[in-house]
């Protein structure tokens, strides 16, 4: 048994054809499942549609968020809620093609993969702007982790072992492709190449994506904050060799004002200063949130089979 997983964000006017059409793939290649859908505190019709889909057909479950929470938190709420031998998780707007599920099931049937990726062949219609944001992340991210999620993406089939290590793991800021990626396991990579979206635009703000990164990259690694000391370590050296300049310049009695010394020195070591207690304070705000134990997300509302007994 499979549970699709698929977020939903202000999808309402493609949300119903989409998983009509998932779900058509799935019974052609008879493959036994069902579905989670997360309501990630859409503000237009959604919801009823979800609701038109799980009256009319009995494997469909929905979950309602008390509001926006990111796809992330989204993601949490339907894995927590599930008990299948794996998950299908994959986006509602139909960018990642259901044609590969059947591919994937079999692979994790006959073979035996616990976690199987689909990794972007080419990254979909984007602006420059855009690429070059991915790319500034991406790098940023590799650098600082040692992961490479350059064509990583959300879809993905986990096995049951893979859920339940996953849920072990009780952070509350969540970055879902940094830790599916360090949790290990069997895994394989599929190529797809990025569909077009069904309808409707990207919900991702340029605000929205920025926050992303910088939670993802501080919350899934230190690094940054030891990359203070090497910047410290540096202007201390570049200091030195200034010093001793200065210092020769007043004893052979060439020094003039040496305002510009002093400038550039106060210039550089401000910046520094400034740079790492934006870092520190990133990590001392992501401590208090942790610290909080505040839910990932509220759940307003369940309906569908698979939660008749709670
Ligand atoms: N999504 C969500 N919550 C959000 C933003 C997006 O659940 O706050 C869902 C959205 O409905 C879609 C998936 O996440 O199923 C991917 O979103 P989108 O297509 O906007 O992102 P992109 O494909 O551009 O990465
Ligand atoms: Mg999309």
């Amino acid at each position: 048994m499979i549970s699709i997983i698929t977020p939903v964000y202000n999808e309402g006017e493609q949300i119903y054809s989409n998983v009509v059409k998932i779900m058509s793939i799935l019974l052609k290649n008879n493959i036994e499942h069902d579905f989670i859908i997360v309501n990630d505190g859409s503000s237009d019709n959604s919801w009823q549609e979800m609701q038109r889909l799980c009256k009319n057909y009995n494997n469909i479950s929905i979950i309602n968020l008390s509001r926006n929470f990111g796809k992330e938190a989204a993601l949490c709420a339907a894995l927590e809620n599930t008990y299948s031998d794996a998950c299908i998780i994959i986006d509602s707007d139909l960018q990642h093609p259901p044609e590969l599920i059947p591919k994937m099931v079999e692979l994790w049937k006959e073979e035996g993969y616990d976690v199987i990726e689909g990794i972007k062949l080419s990254r979909g219609k984007e602006s420059l702007f855009e690429k070059i944001a991915a790319l500034t992340f991406y790098g940023l991210f590799y650098k600082s982790s040692g992961i490479n999620l350059n064509s990583a993406s959300d879809f993905k089939l986990l096995d049951k072992k893979v859920i339940d290590a996953w849920k072990s793991m009780k952070e509350s800021i969540t970055f879902f492709r940094g830790m599916s990626a360090w949790i290990g396991y069997r895994r394989i990579q599929i190529p797809f190449e990025v569909q077009d979206r069904a309808q409707g635009v990207s919900k991702w703000s340029f605000k929205s994506l920025t926050k992303l990164a910088i939670q993802s990259i501080t919350s899934y690694t230190s690094a940054p904050l030891y990359m203070i000391i090497w910047l410290g370590i540096f202007t201390l050296f570049f200091d030195f060799i200034l010093f001793i300049q200065t210092m020769f310049m007043k004893f052979s009695g060439k020094a003039l004002t040496g305002f510009t010394t002093v400038i550039i020195l106060i210039l550089g070591i401000g910046s520094c200063i400034m740079i790492s207690l934006g870092i520190i304070g990133i990590y001392i705000s992501k401590i208090y949130d942790e610290v909080k134990r505040r839910p990932r997300y509220l759940i307003s509302s369940k309906e569908g089979k698979g939660f008749s007994n709670d």
